[in-house]
């Protein structure tokens, strides 16, 4: 069993109310093995809603407190972003998870490379928030990208 960003397998749960929906995400479903998780909504952020990026580091930098996530419009939803990644985290608990296939690129969800905090589509090595608080406590994260690549 594996945890999956929600919107990988069509649920329109993206910052722009879409999704970002491929077939082979969703045979993990119908295997029954991939739980549909978005830690941003389950953080309290509305959809659709601003975009956002990480200032001043990456995910484990937002946990240890020395960066912030900031939308588009300016506003600091950093501790939603922590939130939705201790839901996630509690979810993994909960049915015992040990990996994870989330979507590249997001400042939750992202691994390898997040957006540099610009918002001018400029790539930085780093992880998103809740990858950062999976990979702390063990979970193994594989990137969306990656993924689709095998
Ligand atoms: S937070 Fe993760 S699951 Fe939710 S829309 Fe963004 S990439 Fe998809």
């Amino acid at each position: 069993m594996i945890i999956i960003s929600s919107c990988l397998l069509g649920l329109n749960t993206k910052y722009n109310g879409k999704s970002n929906f491929n077939e082979k995400f969703l045979k993990l479903l119908k295997d029954k093995i991939a739980i549909p998780f978005c830690p941003e909504q389950a953080g309290g952020l509305s959809t659709p809603r601003s975009p956002a990026e990480i200032q001043g580091g990456d995910g484990f930098d937002v946990l240890m407190g020395k960066a912030r996530v900031i939308t588009k419009d300016g506003e600091d939803v950093t501790e939603k972003y922590i939130k939705g990644a201790e839901e996630a985290l509690k979810l993994a608990r909960i049915y015992g998870i040990e990996k994870a296939v989330l979507k590249s690129k997001s400042p939750s969800c992202g691994c390898g490379k997040i957006y540099d905090g610009t918002f001018s589509n400029k790539l930085v090595n780093g992880v998103g928030v809740t990858t950062a608080l999976f990979l702390k406590n063990g979970i193994e994260v594989i990137c969306s990208d990656e993924f689709l690549n095998k």
